[in-house]
């Protein structure tokens, strides 16, 4: 199933291998390898200066999106270690696990449903029995390590939602239906992590559990299901992911999580074949239940308690940054842009001197920069020629890049060249500010 699905990759030259993004990362400072100069670690990547910044951007748009402009929405920032009586309600110290086996040629471990009976270290083909390998990182509190003081790094951030809960309704008294979202690290000991930050052991989510009324029939919960569909759909718009790459995936019914009634896998045609960027589940009462003996909802003084059911979309941030570099990435000639919706680029604008060497065109672009730097998250570039930091602004995917020339001392206009059509415009000093404002909020 897998391999047919990597063959459906469109033959397209022009398009992002991921060797070439990986390259791109790491010569212009979105990712490099983790602890690098001792040889890199365990398949974990370092966001660089404006990785961290196209991460922060994703992350702010999706706070801003389901948060901040929801009434039906609150956040939370739990801890990372939680109790871990958390993992054993929630099912993860049972079943949180995938299945190892060992090469007996080479002793390599993988996941035994990721593998087609070939090992791919060696080509032996027998393999011992799988065992269950269980997740979850874990640690000990305190300086005994003793089995009493385990702890678990969380799998998800969706448990504090739960566990939460009842805080967050008492304080925020929000009526069903209502979600709690939170973005933040999960950790799990993958067996086999790779392809880049698609599978890493370290990574960020952002995940919504939303609570909604005990079902009377099916249809109750679907309509909330469905229009997470369509919210999902929305967000991939927004933030730049090509939706013409995603496809839904029905979860069938005998591979559901425990928890789960209908599941979608959100899947993305990634350069190295299609797989799950994001996921949307059914999980009914399951969690509120294990974590609340006595029911924690009401819907009035006089009602009974009851458990509310939950639909939880989920997010992976790095396959969103993964995702959105493989739609933004264009090879156009000789030219490589990254073609970001400007609300995710790391620089909305770059200031250049056309010289280095002329004090005045230097000063003058530095008094630019140094206004715009207060409202636009904004470049200097001052190296070799025009043409050399368009060629760098238009791979790190800066929309407008700005040329002070001796022409600006006494004219009082720049040129603005734009990234997407390479087409330039004379703007009037003054006026920089409102002109890109009104093209990066278009
Ligand atoms: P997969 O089947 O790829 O292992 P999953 O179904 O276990 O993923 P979920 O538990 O649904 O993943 O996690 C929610 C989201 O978190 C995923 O859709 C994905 O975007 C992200 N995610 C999960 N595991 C990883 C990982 N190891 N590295 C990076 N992102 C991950």
């Amino acid at each position: 199933m897998a391999e047919d699905k990597e063959k459906n990759v469109k033959n397209d030259p022009g398009l992002a291998t991921i060797d070439k993004i990986i390259s791109l990362c790491k010569r212009r400072g979105f990712i490099f390898p983790g602890s690098e100069i001792y040889g890199g670690f365990a398949n974990s990547w370092d966001y660089g200066p404006v990785g961290v910044e196209l991460k922060n951007n994703i992350k702010q748009l999706w706070w801003k999106r389901f948060v901040k402009q929801r009434d039906d929405i609150v956040g939370i920032d739990a801890a990372l270690i939680m109790n871990p009586k958390v993992w054993e309600a929630s099912g993860h110290v049972a079943t949180f696990s995938d299945p190892l086996v060992e090469c007996k040629k080479c002793h390599g471990r993988f996941r035994a449903d990721q593998l087609d009976g070939v090992c791919p270290n060696c080509g032996g083909k027998d393999f011992g029995e799988p065992k269950q390998f269980n997740l979850m990182f874990r640690t000990f509190i305190g300086p005994a390590e003793d089995q009493a003081n385990v702890a678990y790094f969380r799998p998800e951030t969706a448990q504090a939602m739960f566990v939460d809960f009842k805080n967050v309704l008492q304080t925020t008294r929000k009526k069903l239906p209502f979600g709690i979202a939170q973005i933040g690290k999960a950790f799990r000991n993958e067996i086999t992590p790779g392809n880049f930050i698609f599978r890493t052991r370290e990574f960020e989510q952002m995940e919504i559990e939303y609570f909604i009324p005990k079902p009377a029939r099916d249809e109750d919960w679907r309509s909330f299901f469905d229009k997470w569909v369509e919210e999902m759909y929305g967000w991939m718009e927004m933030v730049g992911i090509d939706t013409g790459k995603v496809s839904k995936l029905e979860v069938p019914e005998d591979e559901l999580a425990h928890y789960s009634k209908r599941t979608i896998d959100f899947e993305f045609e990634f350069p190295f074949g299609v797989k799950e960027l994001y996921g949307l589940a059914y999980r009914t009462d399951f969690d509120l239940k294990n974590h609340y003996k006595e029911a924690p909802y009401k819907e009035d003084e006089e009602g009974d308690a009851f458990w509310p059911h939950v639909i939880e979309p989920t997010w992976g941030v790095d396959r969103t940054v993964l995702a959105v570099l493989a739609s933004a990435y264009k090879e156009e000639g000789d030219r490589i842009v990254l073609k970001l919706n400007p609300k995710v680029a790391p620089y909305k604008v770059a200031v250049f001197p056309l010289l280095k060497n002329k004090p005045e065109l230097v000063e003058k672009a530095r008094g630019i920069y140094n206004d715009l730097k207060k409202d636009f998250m904004t470049a200097w570039d001052d190296r070799g020629n025009v043409g050399k930091r368009y060629y760098a602004q238009d791979e790190i995917g800066t929309p407008f890049c700005i040329t002070v020339d001796f022409d600006s001392l006494t004219d009082e206009r720049v040129t603005v060249r734009d990234r997407d059509t390479m087409e330039q415009e004379r703007i009037d000093i003054a006026d920089l500010k409102s002109w890109l404002n009104k093209k990066l909020n278009k």
